[in-house]
């Protein structure tokens, strides 16, 4: 009777009144380590697996941007979780330097409280969480307003520790791969002791008992899935030989570090990891809600060695889509298609490399090797003013200096030092501005100068001391070869970004430009908890009318 009458009113009115959705009972996001949108461009007829289901099927921004700079794996994670800059909070870079010049990666933690499990039982001399994370971010507010009734569970995995961790915030579960100890593993900050099936994992995939390792490609390399210029260019890679399409040794550390990471069977077994975190950890019950962080980290580490245009890091993106695609098919055999959302993301782009953009006709693009740079300076500063060893450290964008060399001296003294370092940087052709980390605070920039994405990234006492900004397509590199990710133009900043909910989005493609700090909060409104708390951004209206 009751239903009757509200089918009537419904007839009356003339509208038919859409269910409320319910949040996805299992949410995968997917974040390729140095996923340009450029990829997608370039390689969309080719790809037939996981990325192929998610454009098809889903709601695609093909101008989503990290509006902030200089991209890492640690600040694309930190904002692409916290929806907010480094500013706020605070993971500027992969590591960075405090004021005594001591170096500090995101990701540490005292062995005290948060230990990284070893084998057996034991644990290592160092530790590792979110500390340095000073906001919340979106795994912190599921975990926050996770009640019996309707509980979160939240994994973050990765290859690299930085991005799980970042990904897992403060309360969610972070779990890493461990070169040393060739085993995936987390920390006392997050659990009393190792998960079991973690163990499992690690004594199923042996890597620790693995000697050699084959990069078998996944389709024909004379085919057309590999015909594109440069491919097989190794003249500008940091490695000479390919590792494609041949067998290596694991059998020391060094071997295993250089190639494990990079090869596709990391991937591979990086999903076996994936699959069990489910398998041991999805509960079907009604109010259950899952979300599962991935961060594909291969890509990243194939194309610093061998830039985005090389066999290999095509390839590795053809294994990543493949295997994405299995798993996709796996998950729906578990839970139904209508409650699964999937996003689909980078943390950062990458930088063609420039040697071969040069070849190509684009003359300005330009490789400096930051180390000579460096050393200029201070040859400068020694000549001018007699201070030895002013410039300590680069990093991307930026000089670390021994401010202690600079304390005694006069304010005008302090502020020429700066004026002949920052006139010597924009003397190099390419390089465009130079500013102190004071000059880039206090400096107010026109809405359309991206260089307003470097200022977004100042934290004090973590950020250097002397910045600069260059022409597209320039960049100041740590190594004489290989590829790199250190700009605020779109090759570096512009990513894919894809929801798919079957039955809830309609598959569309959008061409607006939007940010990726609007990803939790969206995704924070899909799964009906607070945003975290320091998101700048409004939700993506086209998923959140
Ligand atoms: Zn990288």
């Amino acid at each position: 009777m009751q239903r009757a009458s509200f089918f009537i009113v419904l007839l009356f009115t003339g509208t038919l009144l859409a269910a409320e959705p319910s949040s996805p009972k299992m949410t995968v996001v997917f974040v390729i380590d140095q996923l340009s949108a450029e990829y997608l461009e370039k390689l969309r007829p080719l790809l037939k697996g996981g990325i192929a289901t998610m454009w098809q099927n889903g709601v695609e921004y093909t101008n989503a941007f990290y509006d902030a700079s200089p991209p890492s794996t640690a600040h694309g994670h930190a904002l692409l979780t916290t929806g907010t800059y480094g500013a706020l909070h605070g993971i500027v870079g992969n590591s960075w330097r405090t004021k005594d010049l001591g170096l500090v990666e995101c990701d540490d933690d005292s062995a005290e409280q948060a230990a990284v499990f070893a084998p057996k039982g034991a644990l290592c001399s160092y530790g590792k969480s979110a500390k340095n994370m000073l906001v919340d971010n979106l795994s912190d507010q599921l975990k926050l307003h996770s009640y019996p009734h309707a509980r979160n569970t939240v994994w973050s995995l990765s290859l690299k520790s930085r991005a799980a961790i970042l990904m897992g915030g403060k309360m969610g579960s972070p779990v890493w791969f461990n070169n040393e100890e060739r085993q995936y593993t987390s920390s006392k900050a997050y659990f009393k002791k190792m998960p079991q099936w973690i163990t499992e994992v690690n004594e199923k995939l042996a890597l620790d008992r693995q000697e050699k390792i084959t990069w078998k490609p996944l389709y024909p390399l004379c085919g057309p899935m590999y015909a594109f210029d440069n491919a097989s260019d190794y003249l500008f890679a940091r490695v000479k030989k390919p590792l494609i399409n041949s067998t290596h040794d694991l059998s020391t550390k060094k071997a295993f570090n250089r190639i494990y990471g990079k090869s596709p069977q990391a991937t591979a077994d990086f999903f076996t990891l994936a699959k069990a975190c489910i398998n041991a950890n999805y509960k079907e019950e009604q109010n259950e809600r899952f979300i599962l962080w991935l961060n594909l980290a291969s890509l990243d580490k194939v194309a610093h060695s061998f830039g985005p245009y090389s066999k290999e890091a095509l390839d590795t993106l053809y294994h990543m889509d493949h295997q994405m695609g299995l798993f996709i098919k796996e998950i729906y055999k578990k839970v139904p298609k209508e409650d699964v959302l999937f996003v689909l993301t980078g943390d950062h782009g990458g930088q063609p490399i420039p040697e071969i953009i040069n070849q190509k006709g684009y003359t300005a693009a330009r490789r400096y090797y930051a180390p000579t740079i460096l050393e200029n300076l201070n040859k400068l500063v020694e000549e001018k003013y007699g201070i030895k060893k002013l410039v300590r450290f680069f990093s991307s964008s930026q000089f670390f200096l021994d401010m202690t060399r600079l304390t005694d001296l006069k304010k005008n003294l302090t502020k020429a030092i700066m004026g002949t370092m920052k006139e010597h940087l924009v003397s190099l052709p390419g390089i465009r501005k130079a500013w102190t980390f004071d000059e880039l605070q206090k400096t107010i920039f026109e809405k359309y100068d991206l260089d307003s994405r470097i200022k977004k990234e100042l934290y004090p006492g973590r950020s250097g001391h002397l910045f600069y900004s260059t022409d597209p397509y320039t960049a100041l590199y740590g190594n004489k070869k290989g590829g790199v990710h250190s700009t605020q133009y779109a090759y570096d900043t512009r990513v894919p970004l894809i929801f798919y909910q079957a039955g809830r989005f309609k598959p569309r493609r959008i061409h607006t430009t939007r940010y990726i700090t609007q990803v939790s909060p969206t995704l924070a409104a899909l799964l009906n908890v607070p945003r975290p708390s320091a998101a700048v951004a409004r939700v993506l209206p086209e998923l959140l009318p």
